[in-house]
Order: structure tokens, then C-alpha cells, then sequence
């Protein structure tokens, strides 16, 4: 079941948006359960980050990523830009800031698919985030993952084992975790964080008063 969309906030003075950020060891499956939530979601507004590397076959400029040069993302990262940004697998990657303010300003939610590092920085800046680590049902079932993708070089499987220690370390630091073993299961809870978090009294600022208006109050 969706929840409602808009009409119930709306009628009492427009509500905040909500970020729900997502964050996963590389072969946890988080590309899946983020498309899954976007197609049952299709209202979500999904933050596109900027990355140095280069497009994947078909992927596309602006709609998967906005690719930049090195240069062009070092100038924006020191101007500013960015909510959060990290290196991940050599290359730099970043939030824009300015979108995703105004999205939020909308009343629109807004979907963060991004790397442990950076969701621990968007911490500071967007404080009443969802903040959701998926995690693999262990070791053994991550490493049969990543190989079974084909694509990965053995050095680079091992690489990402190693970083998957330290990013599980940090995974304490995050509101939620979904272990995804089963995928049905894991997309259930993940819809419920949701669903939960945008019942929150914090997104629904002006539902409160414009009730209890209609007792003569406030
Ligand atoms: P890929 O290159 O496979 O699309 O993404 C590699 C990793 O970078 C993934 O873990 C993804 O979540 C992360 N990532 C994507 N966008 C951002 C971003 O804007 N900031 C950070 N910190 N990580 C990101």
C-alpha cells in the first residue's frame, strides 16, 4: 500500500521533505532495493550525484550522474557545492547541494543512494534524515555476489572485501539496518522505514496547527 502522496499534508499547510539515504557495502544489493523503491515511489525525487568517472554504457549525463572532469569537480568542491562528497574506488563523487535543498523546499522526498563516507558527512547537514545501512547476511554470501556480477577482476573482489570491513565499522552510526538477505523482505522493511519516517510530527509541520485551527486555536 502507497501511502498518500501530497493531498492529506496539503491541506493543512504543505509539509517538508524527507531524505531517505541509502548506503551499502559494494555487493549488498542497494542498486536493486533503490530501483525497486523508485518504482514503487515514482514521487521520490532522487538526488543525482556529480562523479569523475566516466559513463557506463547507458548511462546518461544528468539523468545516472552528472559527469565531470577532475577539474571542473575539484573547482566546485572548493566553491562549495557540495552537501557531502568522498573518493570512492578512485574516483571523487559528490551531492549537489542546491537541488536537493530545493527539493526538500517543495515538500518533495528525496532519495540518496550514496557511499558510507558521504552519508556520515550528510549527517551534519541534513540532521533529520532517514539513515539506512544495508548490510550482506554475511561474509561468504557478499564475496559469492560480487564474483557472481562477472565484471570484477579477483584483485578488485578482494578490494572490495577489505573496504567492506570498514564500512560495516561504520555502519553503527546509521539510523536503520536492513539486512538483505531475502529481497522481498529486505524491500518490505525498507518501505516500512519510509513510510514511518514520513508519519514523523518533524515532516508534517503545519498538519498539528491546522487542526487544532479549526477548534478557534493557534
Ligand atoms: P557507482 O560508480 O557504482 O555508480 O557508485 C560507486 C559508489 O559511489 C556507490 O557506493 C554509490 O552509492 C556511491 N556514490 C554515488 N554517488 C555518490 C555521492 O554523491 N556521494 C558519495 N559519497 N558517494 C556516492
Amino acid at each position: 500500500m502507497r501511502p498518500t502522496d501530497a493531498p492529506l499534508d496539503n491541506l493543512h499547510g504543505g509539509r517538508k521533505g524527507l531524505c531517505l539515504v541509502l548506503s551499502a557495502p559494494s555487493g549488498a544489493g542497494k542498486s536493486t532495493l533503490v530501483a525497486r523503491l523508485r518504482a514503487e515511489f515514482p514521487a521520490f525525487a532522487y538526488s543525482i550525484s556529480c562523479t569523475t568517472r566516466a559513463p557506463r554504457q547507458g548511462e546518461e549525463n544528468g539523468v545516472h550522474y552528472h559527469f565531470l572532469s577532475r577539474e571542473t569537480f575539484i573547482s566546485r568542491r572548493d566553491a562549495g557545492f557540495f552537501a557531502e562528497w568522498a573518493e570512492v574506488h578512485g574516483n571523487f563523487y559528490g551531492t549537489p547541494k542546491g537541488p536537493v535543498e530545493d527539493m526538500l523546499a517543495k515538500g518533495q522526498d528525496v532519495l540518496f543512494d550514496i557511499d558510507v563516507q558521504g552519508a556520515l558527512q550528510l549527517k551534519q547537514v541534513f540532521t533529520q534524515a532517514l539513515y539506512v545501512f544495508i548490510l550482506p547476511p554475511s561474509r561468504e554470501v557478499l564475496e559469492q555476489r560480487l564474483r557472481g556480477r562477472g565484471t570484477e577482476s579477483e584483485e578488485v573482489i578482494a578490494k572490495r572485501l577489505t573496504n567492506a570491513l570498514g564500512e560495516l565499522e561504520a555502519a553503527g552510526h546509521f539510523d536503520y539496518h536492513v539486512v538483505n538477505d531475502d529481497l522481498e523482505e529486505a524491500a518490505d522493511e525498507l518501505r516500512a522505514i519510509y513510510v514511518a519516517g514520513r508519519a514523523r510530527a518533524v515532516c508534517r509541520p503545519g498538519l498539528l496547527p491546522g487542526l487544532l485551527a479549526q477548534w478557534g486555536r493557534g
